[in-house]
């Protein structure tokens, strides 16, 4: 098998094995495709998917009001994201998504910044416009922060154990308030799901090295240009089937049976698949269903308790462009990112026109770490965040709201607390037959679709490992440049 990700000849593999892989999320959908590229006819990959459609998480619902399809919540990577963006590379989905090195910020009493990094200069010092060009950011924080950033990069200034907490260790070294608020708590909340307070000072680390300092492209946003669940739901689905994964939807695992060395996976409606390796890729909250009658794995019935972060998206459609940015990122508000999928204003799919003919135009606000307001209720929420697009963007002060609607998810993703790296599980399991994968398991990567990516493919490493045959886990991360590989040896 080659880094880029081509087949190589599956003559290393003796029989053809039956794996079944329960969940068609991204995780799933990762593992069935990395098994038949580099297993091919040695395998016979079966998906089982509790639902009608592909995706998990990242898919989208036809709204009725606007009769408009919608993503569940905007999702963006970013271009560290190498096995993500490996998987729609291979699978001719690049095309799908609008990559930008601009970052747009608003911030109240400031105008729309558009910061671009400075690529002349090599990494990390190609990011310093993010810092120096942000308006909001006195110059005295700007000095604090450059510091920290420094110590943050050279893994120096103290403690660096898995239990630091990322606010403890910004204070110990010189981050004020503010700093902290408008500065590491917008990264930390949008990347990690909850703000500095909680998350661990190694997961901030890896958010700052290697999403943004390692290499010029790692910082570059990839926005899909098309629905989610055209892009995973329909072409990616399409993808895989043709390369000979069957995926059978509406197959909600009931159980999975040992028996001997092999498991029989039984659906709720009472088919029976065989199976010489089983991959569970289902959310953390549902595995433990799946193997309690299994005693090696009883034991992940606990991980339904990781402690979790919401996600909210507010759909608004007003009645004129408040913006013709493709996102902005808000500082110091409830909102904290705003986008405008390009996709939206495709006629017949996805236009949403009135009865009079005029077009609404669609926006999307996201709220990560959304468990902090959770003590206000929907309509108060919305109120907030209206209040302050209106005093954050002039057009939107006399544009009409004309629907909305309001998409939260308490349990969207894990967080990355101290706490929650420890015990995260493996992809490799007490038994050489069942292996995990999922965004929960332990890949070294937040709760996002690299670690979903990522994880599928430590399943198949796993499985690869018990049937003797080789297997790269993960892609390599971008090459580092040669600055940052000086400054981070
Ligand atoms: C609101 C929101 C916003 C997000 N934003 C971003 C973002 O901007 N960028 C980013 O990188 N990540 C983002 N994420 C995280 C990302 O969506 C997830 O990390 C990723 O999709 C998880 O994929 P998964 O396959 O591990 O799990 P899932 O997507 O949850 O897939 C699990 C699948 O298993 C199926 N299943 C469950 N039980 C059974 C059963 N018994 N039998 C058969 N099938 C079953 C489910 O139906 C589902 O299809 C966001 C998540 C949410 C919720």
């Amino acid at each position: 098998m080659d880094a880029s990700g081509q087949a190589v000849g599956s003559n290393q593999t003796p029989a053809r094995r039956k794996i079944v892989v329960i969940g068609a999320g991204l995780a799933g959908l990762a593992a069935s495709e990395a098994l038949i590229r580099y297993f091919g006819s040695s395998v016979e990959v079966s998906v089982l998917e509790g639902r009608q459609s592909a995706g998990g998480r990242v898919g989208s619902f036809q709204d009725p009001a606007m009769k408009m399809t919608v993503d569940y919540c905007q999702h963006v990577a970013m271009g560290c994201c190498t096995n993500f963006l490996g998987l729609m590379h291979r699978c001719n989905l690049e095309s799908h998504w609008d990559v930008s090195s601009n970052l747009q910020f608003v911030s109240r009493g400031f105008p729309t910044r558009h910061v671009k990094t400075w690529r002349w200069l090599p990494a990390p010092l190609h990011q310093l416009p993010v810092l120096w060009r942000l308006p909001f950011l006195p110059i005295h924080h700007r000095f604090q922060i450059q510091l920290a950033m420094w110590k943050i990069i050279r893994r120096s200034g103290g403690d660096w154990g898995e239990d630091v907490r990322a606010r403890n260790w910004l204070i110990a070294h010189g981050q004020s308030k503010a700093s902290i608020e408008l500065f590491w708590d917008v990264f930390a909340s949008s990347a990690l799901g909850d703000t500095t307070e909680n998350i661990s000072m190694a997961s901030l680390r890896h958010l700052f090295v290697d999403g943004f300092a390692r290499h010029q492209n790692a910082s570059d946003l990839w926005i899909p240009r098309a629905p989610l669940s055209e892009i995973f739901g329909v072409e990616l689905v399409r993808c895989l089937q043709r390369l000979g994964v069957q995926i059978h939807f509406g197959s909600l695992v009931e159980r999975i049976e040992q028996h001997q060395s092999a498991f029989r996976v039984v659906t709720k409606a009472g088919a029976i698949y065989e199976a010489d390796h089983v991959i569970a890729a289902v959310p953390w909250h549902q595995v433990g269903k799946l193997t309690e009658a299994i005693p090696e794995l009883c034991h992940l019935s606990t991980v339904a308790d990781l402690p979790t972060s919401s996600i909210t998206g507010i759909h608004l459609w007003f009645d004129r462009s408040i913006g013709d940015w493709s996102h902005l990122i808000s500082v110091g508000t409830a909102t904290q990112w705003v986008f405008k999928p390009t996709w939206q204003s495709k006629p017949i799919l996805h236009s949403a026109t009135d009865q009079t003919g005029s077009v609404h135009h669609y926006y999307q606000v996201v709220i990560s770490g959304s468990q902090h307001w959770k003590h206000l209720r929907k309509d108060e929420l919305q109120r907030i965040v209206l209040e302050e697009l209106r005093e954050l963007l002039p057009p939107c002060r006399d544009a009409q709201l004309v629907s909305s609607r309001m998409v939260n998810d308490p349990r969207a993703v894990i967080v990355c607390h101290p706490e929650v790296e420890k015990i995260r599980p493996k992809s490799r399991t007490a038994l050489p037959c069942f292996h995990l994968a999922g965004d929960w398991t332990a890949t070294g990567w937040p709760s996002t679709m690299e670690g979903a990516v990522i994880s599928g493919r430590n399943a198949v490493a796993s499985l690869a490992r018990a049937e003797g045959w080789d297997f790269l886990e993960s892609q390599p991360k971008p090459k580092q440049g040669w600055f940052a590989k000086m400054l981070m040896s």
